[in-house]
């Protein structure tokens, strides 16, 4: 069980980590927010979770690019129970016009990160006697989409790692796991219809089942809360067993 717990969020403002920020506070684990930015409104998200779920929450700024201040979320943290490696990034370009930095910046945040949170909270979870780790993947780290070269390099390398974590962790109570999500319906992802809507000349509807949903064969968006729910399940007693593994949330995408 979660509760009582401390879970760390990377890059859990907006989005996905935000909605598995709030299932896990919602089971009762104390949650510590992240991102890179130091707001008024990040440090209201944690407030209003502490209030709405009589647990304790914090932001902490962590920029995720950078590998001192992944190891330096994970002490401010004091408590690192349930690690979830979720900040993440997007560029689309093909490979031979793909910015140099910008794949710099998607193997940081989207890959890098993780090997360094998960190498300052092993220790922490060691002592504790108990630890999760869980990493969000993508679908694409599992198969590939044109001009997603760094995004589809990045996740296929969290899911590789997650397997070699799962190996050096295994006859200890900690398991390491990695979620791979298919559409997800987020603000990043709700602000792309208006957009989509008026290049296709299409309807809302016929545009995310269409355009958008084309690769996923259930036609609707994985939910926040769906997410936030299998993570939930990830750091049960239940799934003590499970480790190593993906979980794909994604309407079918990847048994296409
Ligand atoms: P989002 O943009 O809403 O969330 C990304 C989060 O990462 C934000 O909180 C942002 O502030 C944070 N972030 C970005 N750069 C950071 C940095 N340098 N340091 C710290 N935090 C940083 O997007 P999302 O859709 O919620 O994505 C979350 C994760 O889920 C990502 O890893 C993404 O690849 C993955 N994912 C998303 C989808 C989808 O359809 N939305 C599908 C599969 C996987």
């Amino acid at each position: 069980t979660v509760k009582g717990k401390t879970a760390v969020i990377t890059g859990s403002n907006s989005g996905i980590g935000l909605g598995v920020a709030r299932e896990l506070a919602k089971a009762g684990a104390h949650v510590v927010l992240n991102s890179f930015t130091d707001r008024d409104e990040d440090h209201k998200i944690a407030a209003e979770i502490a209030n709405e779920f009589s647990v304790d929450a914090r932001y902490i700024k962590a920029d995720m690019s950078k590998g001192d201040e992944c190891r330096a979320l994970i002490e401010k943290s004091g408590a690192c129970d349930i690690l979830i490696n979720n900040a993440g990034i997007q560029h689309v370009a093909p490979i031979d016009e793909f910015p140099a930095e910008k794949w710099d910046a998607i193997i940081a945040i989207n890959m890098s990160s993780a090997f360094h949170t998960t190498a300052a909270a092993l220790p922490v979870m060691r002592a504790a006697g108990w630890g999760r780790i869980i990493n969000i993947a993508s679908a694409h780290g599992l198969t590939a989409s044109p001009f997603k070269s760094a995004y589809v390099a990045a996740k296929h390398g969290v899911v590789g790692m997650t397997k070699a974590v799962a190996l050096e962790t295994a006859q200890e109570p900690i398991t390491c796991n990695a979620i791979c999500p298919g559409y997800v319906l987020t603000p990043l992802v709700e602000a792309q219809i208006p957009d989509t809507m008026e290049k296709y000349n299409m309807g809302r509807e016929e545009v995310i089942k269409t355009v958008m949903l084309e690769r996923q064969p259930s036609r609707e968006f994985a939910t926040v809360e769906q997410l936030g729910g299998t993570a939930v399940f990830l750091a049960s007693d239940a799934a003590a067993q499970i480790t190593g593994t993906t979980l794909s949330v994604d309407g079918g995408w990847t048994a296409l």
